[in-house]
């Protein structure tokens, strides 16, 4: 059964990690501003955007996804929608996007990753050097 219960019964043994900050902007309790929203994710624009556009996806339930190097069989589907979401936003011309966009994970402390929580940047809006480090 899912629900409060389930939740609560399943809360600290999916996932050991701590909240984050997402967890906050989901719950409502941080503003954001959403872009794109469904019973599985929510994409909003970045605080601090690197690029004219610069939209974070995120999963709404982060069991066991704190990073991608944790990723398995069980979240294909969640991964699937992330990706399809970063698409679809990175082709939306009002968000600022042109012909084109960079999508980025950065993974783990080596990678960047400040946020414990997965989340796809889409970068965009000018042409992108290539560069990835
Ligand atoms: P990371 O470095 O890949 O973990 O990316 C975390 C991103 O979250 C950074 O690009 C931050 O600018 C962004 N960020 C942090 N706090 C907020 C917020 O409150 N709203 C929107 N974006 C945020």
């Amino acid at each position: 059964a899912k629900g409060r219960w389930n939740d609560i019964w399943l809360a600290g043994k999916t996932d050991s990690a701590p909240g984050t900050l997402f967890d906050k902007i989901i719950a409502g309790e941080i503003p954001a501003s959403v872009v794109k929203e469904d019973d599985h994710l929510l994409a909003f624009k970045d605080i601090n955007p690197m690029a004219p556009a610069h939209i974070l996806v995120i999963p709404k339930d982060r069991s066991g996804l704190t990073n991608l190097r944790q990723a398995s069989a069980e979240h294909t589907d969640i991964l699937g929608r992330l990706l399809i979401a970063a698409g679809e936003i990175a082709k939306d011309t009002e968000l600022g996007f042109g012909d084109g966009a960079r999508i980025v994970i950065n993974d783990g402390s080596d990678g960047g990753q400040e946020v414990m929580h997965l989340h796809v940047h889409v970068l965009g809006g000018r042409k992108l050097e290539v560069r990835y480090i």
